[in-house]
């Protein structure tokens, strides 16, 4: 017997495994499988190449538990090793500066294994004593057999093994016995295993007999070793890669929009299939992630950092030998290979959908809405994606119909011009809420877009932006605006509109008599306007900026924006007095106060000119005299008569009328009010 000192630098390497190695304890599975694997195929290599004469016979690697010996065995028939091999594969593993980088990596098990190669011996985080049978398949070598217990001695001696290749045997630890349990190993065969490349067998098939499970007698093999992606595109049919897409995401039942199969040998290798999910108005999609795969080993599906955050929301593989899965996230980030594979995976996707209008607008429209989000995404996270994805993004009105934002524009252009030469799009976030608006839009000729996506608003922000960028010589301006926020003159104004031509006392009359019964709260702010809009649009209505709404839109998807989010909804309330029901509510209110605000109204033009003549003069109060504050002198004449005409438009249902038509056309009248409203609305029948 043949016994030494494993060769690390540092100390142990079993103190360091057993004591930082805790998170991912049941990689050890996928590395010892992994080494198996990758044992059968060199040996298929060697067959090939023909320096391997021998039959290759049955080379399913197989996983077995015995739960009276408490333990688990991974067994191949690959090319073994002789003992020099294993003196130099095993035993002589270099290990320098282990402690300084297993602190740097605390948590990451993955990191440290792959790191250094350890992957053997990540099966001492779960066993008390590791044993290797080997035969290789060179004949004139002898069998052998090495043991260790978890420290730097190990024994090797010679043996006899009836096969070529190598077994694995595993003493469980009594802590993680649940490597014993036939449920655990099938779970982990089932996430690292699924499509390895070799058959791996783990007991035997059951099936159902008299109300029992019962052995069938055929063994129980675990993966899938053809998955799709490294099949040949010309050789699947759309149902292989349905099939493949369920077979991924056993508990996903819709099916997949659309694929795509990607194959890359320069400069990197990558294979893989992506897919399109339906994505509808949900932000929350990602139950089912990309997997990450190298040469068929599951690695993760944490892709986060090997693939733009927006393409996050596909589902599929990617394999590849090329992504350096043992380092850090950061260091990731910034390799120059998994730089190249995310920006050549946008380049496909976008390739992809581009084909797809091309050659098949009508189907591409249809699927839209489940895409849009995803493209949306994208256009916002990356330019490269937005320049390639200008040409197919879709912008669909109330009408059903799908134009990309260069169609529309043409269509629009003739009659959404504004006096200014700016292009005005008009949109509702909701058809039927906004449903009065819109028919005046229409009346008008014009048409409205239906935005009612969750990124609709970061979207045409973002349409706007691009469209100063690029306005070159005559920059004129593109605006989305919402058809609801104002009266349809406002919104694309075609002429200068006549002045508000009205005497002190008429404003006083109507501002006052509105802002006296406007509803006061903490949410809200209103601001009364007396406009001269047009004898068609309604007597009075609200408005809200454009600009403040969305940046309150926009808060509830972004940090670092609660500020708008929590300032109160401020509303313009227009009095339009260009309708003839706003004339003739002037009138009556002006023959309701007669004469009688005709002294107060004297007495501020009083004050007025005291307060210009003491300004003119510039001169100090004399001794013993008080300064006169004329604006407060002011303001407290001026409650005085707001409070006459609020007075007044209590007295007067229509003031109350035509205000809560207005809050009922923004969908703003609710509870009590809208009760209220009912009830004089019958009265006055
Ligand atoms: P890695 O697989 O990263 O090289 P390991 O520590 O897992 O590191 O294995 C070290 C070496 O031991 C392998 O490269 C391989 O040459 C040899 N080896 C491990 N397991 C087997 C096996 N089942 N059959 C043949 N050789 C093996």
């Amino acid at each position: 017997m043949n016994k030494g000192n494993i060769g690390v630098t540092s100390d142990n390497i079993f103190p360091v495994i057993k004591k930082f190695l805790y998170s991912d304890h049941e990689i050890f599975l996928r590395e010892l499988i992994s080494n198996a694997v990758d044992a059968t195929q060199k040996l298929k290599t060697l067959s090939t190449a023909g320096t391997f004469k021998g039959e290759l016979g049955d080379l399913r690697v197989r996983v077995r538990i015995d739960k009276d010996k408490k333990t688990l065995t991974v067994s191949d028939h690959g090319i073994g090793m002789s003992a020099e091999e294993v003196d130099r594969f095993i035993n002589q593993i270099a290990f320098s500066g282990a402690e300084e980088f297993v602190n740097q990596y605390k948590d990451k098990a993955e990191a440290i294994i792959g790191h250094f190669g350890l992957g053997f011996y990540s099966a001492f985080m779960v066993a008390d004593k590791v044993e290797i049978f080997s035969q290789s398949y060179d004949e004139n070598a002898k069998a052998v057999h090495w043991s260790c217990e978890g420290n730097p001695e190990y024994q090797m001696e010679e043996t006899i093994k009836a096969e070529r290749g190598t077994d694995v045997v595993l003493h469980i630890n009594d802590e993680f016995s649940q490597y014993l349990e036939d449920a655990t190993i099938e779970g982990l065969l089932k996430k690292y295993c699924k499509f390895l490349p070799v058959e791996i067998a783990f007991g035997m098939k059951k099936e159902w007999k008299d109300g029992k499970q019962v052995d069938t007698g055929e063994e129980n093999i675990v993966n899938n070793t053809n998955p799709a992606w490294t099949r040949k595109p010309a050789d699947l049919k759309e149902e292989d890669y349905e099939k493949f897409y369920h077979e991924l995401y056993p508990m996903q039942f819709d099916e997949p929009l659309f694929h795509i199969h990607l194959n890359v040998d320069y400069p990197f290798h990558l294979t893989g299939i992506l897919y399109f999910p339906k994505i509808k108005n949900n932000l929350d999609v990602h139950r089912n992630k990309i997997q990450l795969y190298c040469n068929q080993v599951f690695v993760t599906d944490e892709v986060a950092n090997i693939v733009p955050e927006y393409l996050t929301l596909l589902h599929g593989v990617i394999d590849s030998p090329d992504i350096p899965l043992n380092v850090s996230r950061s260091y990731l980030q910034s390799d120059n290979n998994v730089k190249k594979i995310s920006s050549h995976i946008t380049k496909k996707v976008a390739d992809k959908l581009a084909e797809l209008f091309k050659n098949d607008r009508a189907d591409f429209e249809k699927k839209w809405d489940d895409i849009k989000l995803f493209i949306q995404f994208g256009m916002l996270s990356d330019e490269k994606f937005y320049d390639r994805a200008i040409g197919f993004a879709l912008l669909k009105n109330i009408d059903k119909q799908y134009f990309t934002l260069e169609e529309y524009k043409a269509k629009v252009k003739d009659a959404q011009t504004d006096k200014n030469g700016d292009l005005i799009l008009l949109y509702t976030h909701d058809a039927d809420a906004t449903y009065t608006y819109i028919q005046r839009a229409k009346e008008k000729g014009y048409d409205v877009l239906l935005m009612d996506g969750e990124i609709d608003v970061h979207a045409m922000s973002q349409f706007e932006q691009k469209a100063m960028d690029d306005g070159g010589e005559e920059k004129h301006a593109l605006r989305f605006v919402r058809v609801d926020s104002d009266v349809i003159e406002n919104l694309i104004v075609k002429e200068d509109k006549a002045a508000v031509n009205l005497t002190t006392e008429e404003e006083d009359a109507l501002r006052y008599s509105f802002e006296g019964l406007l509803p006061k709260n903490e949410k809200a702010n209103y601001v009364v306007s007396l406009e001269n809009v047009s004898a068609d649009a309604l007597p009075v209505f609200l408005t809200q900026s454009e600009w403040m709404r969305r940046m309150k839109e926009m808060s509830a998807h972004q940090q670092g924006m609660s500020f708008y989010g929590n300032m109160p909804d401020s509303y313009n309330l227009v009095v339009n007095i260009a309708h003839p029901k706003v004339q003739a509510l002037l009138a009556e209110i002006k023959e309701a106060t007669g004469n009688s605000l005709d002294e107060l109204n004297q007495q501020v033009e009083v004050l007025r000119k005291e307060e210009q003549a003491a300004k003119d003069k510039k001169d100090e109060p004399k001794e013993g005299e008080e300064k006169r504050d004329f604006p407060k002198e002011i303001a407290a004449l001026r409650e005085q008569i707001k409070q006459h005409y609020t007075e007044g438009a209590k007295a007067n249902d229509k003031v109350s009328q035509l205000l809560d038509i207005a809050f009922l056309a923004s969908g703003l009248l609710k509870g009590e009010a809208l009760a209220k409203f009912v009830n004089r609305s019958v009265e006055l029948l």
